[in-house]
């Protein structure tokens, strides 16, 4: 996936604020922080998103939420965070890589979703 943003952010093409890294796994900053805390988490390998998981996928995926917990100690999210997954169009997912969003901070992140 040449042009996907998140891939060549894995890549290291464009920069970011990374705050953590394994073999399968970067988390970074998200550049528009909607709270004190918003992390990134993203497979480095190209999926599109949660629509498009395979079987095989299952480990990673367990691994990607396993580490919010010591995303959010470090990053000042002590007492808990929410991890968020936007999917396809309907979920209102704009970049079309995988990523689970981790917000926190020192006070409650507030109502899951805006009354419509
Ligand atoms: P979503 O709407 O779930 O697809 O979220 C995409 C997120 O990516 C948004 O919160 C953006 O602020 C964030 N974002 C877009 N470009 C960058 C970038 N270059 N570095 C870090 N975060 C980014
Ligand atoms: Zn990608």
């Amino acid at each position: 996936m040449d042009n996907c943003l998140f891939c060549r952010i894995a890549r290291g093409e464009i920069p970011s604020a990374k705050v953590y890294e394994d073999d399968e796994i970067l988390a970074f900053k998200d550049i528009q922080p909607q709270r004190p805390v918003h992390v990134l988490v993203i497979p480095k390998r190209h999926i599109t998103s949660l629509a498009h998981v395979a079987a095989t996928d299952v480990p990673l995926l367990g691994r990607m939420l396993a580490v919010a917990k010591q995303i959010a100690d470090d990053q000042g999210s002590p007492e808990g965070f929410r991890v968020i997954i936007n999917t396809g169009r309907i979920g209102g997912q704009e970049v079309e890589h995988l990523h689970a969003h981790i917000v926190g901070g020192l006070e409650p992140v507030g109502p899951m979703l805006k009354r419509i």
